[in-house]
Formats: structure tokens, sequence, C-alpha cells
């Protein structure tokens, strides 16, 4: 099974990649957490990301695309896997659907998750996350039980740079022009399925699951 996520920053793609891939046994592959550990790492495409990171503008495309491949191609993506983050212009959309032509494979299906603008911004402004393992917290809908600690592992939360109000805006602005066009590209293609993002995690993620079971049994 190979999905792909779509949806703005903060619309919980990330959150649902995570339950997904270890409900279904797949790799969870997310460009923006690649490049954040290549900068941890200090390689020269961490340093070359950064610089687009912070201005919240996209990477562009060659780079991201040649990770993306590289990625896809290790043993654990094998058994498929969700791709969150990726791609986000027609352009990696492309690149990717030759890339998948050449393994003679497909991508299954596009799971839209679906959120209004002012949450968005809601979203992204409280949004902290843990050092370790990633996993994202909001400091009023899904605090973590001890400040500053994952609950999960215990790890160190922060809040990412690119979530300060005005680079967020400047994401979602670059969202809107860059990446939204892939709704109608997927759509096209008849893989897209939309699902409300606005409800609470639970909810989202029995809906990506019944899309999900769908696309098993050959039913859509
Ligand atoms: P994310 O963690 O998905 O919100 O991504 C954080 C940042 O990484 C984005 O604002 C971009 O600067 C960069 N990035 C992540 N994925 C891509 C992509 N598919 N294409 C270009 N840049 C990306």
């Amino acid at each position: 099974m190979k999905l792909i996520l779509l949806g703005a920053p903060g619309a919980g793609k990330g959150t649902q990649a995570e339950r997904l891939s270890r409900r279904l046994g797949l790799a969870h592959v997310a460009s923006g957490d690649l490049f954040r550990q290549a900068q941890d790492r200090g390689t020269q495409l961490g340093l070359l990301a950064k610089r687009y990171m912070e201005k919240g503008m996209l990477v562009p495309d060659e780079i991201t695309i040649k990770m993306i491949e590289e990625r896809i191609s290790a043993p654990d993506c094998k058994r498929g896997f969700i791709l969150d983050g990726f791609p986000r212009t027609v352009n990696q959309a492309k690149a990717l659907d030759s890339a998948m032509e050449k393994r003679g494979a497909d991508i299954d299906k596009v799971l839209y998750i679906e959120v209004s603008s002012e949450e968005l911004v809601r979203r992204l402004s409280g949004r902290w996350i843990c050092r370790a393992c990633q996993t994202p917290y909001h400091i009023l809908s899904s605090p973590p039980k001890m400040a500053g600690k994952c609950d999960r592992c215990g790890g160190e939360l922060y809040q990412r740079p690119d979530d300060s109000e005005e680079t967020a805006r400047k994401r979602l602005d670059v969202y809107f022009s860059q990446t939204t066009p892939l709704i109608e590209y997927y759509r096209t293609q008849g893989k897209l399925a939309e699902v409300d993002g606005q409800g609470n995690i639970g909810r989202v993620e029995r809906d990506l699951l019944g899309v999900i079971e769908g696309v098993q049994t050959g039913g859509r």
C-alpha cells in the first residue's frame, strides 16, 4: 500500500501518518522530518534546506525529489509507505509518478485532510513537538501531561522556528499557491479521497482508515 497524505501545514498529516504507519506496518516518510534530521546532522543537504525552511519557502524540487527517491528505495519502504509533506508541487508529483512507473508500481490513494485556514493558524501557533520522537502537542487542545516533556518518550518539547506566526502564514501562502493544484491533479487521476480534518484525532483516523479499507477491498 502506497499512500500520500495531502493537506496544509497544521492539517494533522504528521499525527495521522504516524498513527496509520504503526497500525498498517507502513514506512512513514516525512520530507520535513528528513530535512530537519539533515540539519541536526549538519550535512550539506541540511544546511541548504535550512535557508529555505527558515523563510517558510519550499526547498527546490530537484533536491527534494532526489532525497525522497532515495528514501523510498530503502528496504523498509518495500512493504509500502505513507508520504507526508511530499509531493508539494505538481512538478514533484510528476517526478513521483515516473519514479513509481520505473518500479512498476503506483500510488494507491491520496488522502486529502481538509482544515479551514483560521484553524490552521491556530494549530500552528500553539504547536509543540517532541525533539526525540516528533510527537506533536498543542498548548490548548492536546497539552502534554507534564509541561515541556513528551508523554510518550519523556523527550524535550520544542516549538519549531518555522511555526512562528509570520513564517507559519508564509508557509500557508506557499501551500495555497503551490500545493493546492495537487488536489485537482490527483482528482483527475481518480486517486483523491477527501477527509474532514477538523474533528478529533481519533475520528479523523477512523475516517482515513475507512478510505484505506475501501482501497484494500477494491471498493473505492
Ligand atoms: P513540514 O515539516 O512538512 O511542515 O515541512 C517543513 C519545511 O520543509 C517546509 O516549509 C519546506 O521548507 C520544507 N519541505 C518539506 N517538504 C517539502 C517538499 N515536499 N518540497 C519542498 N520543501 C519541503
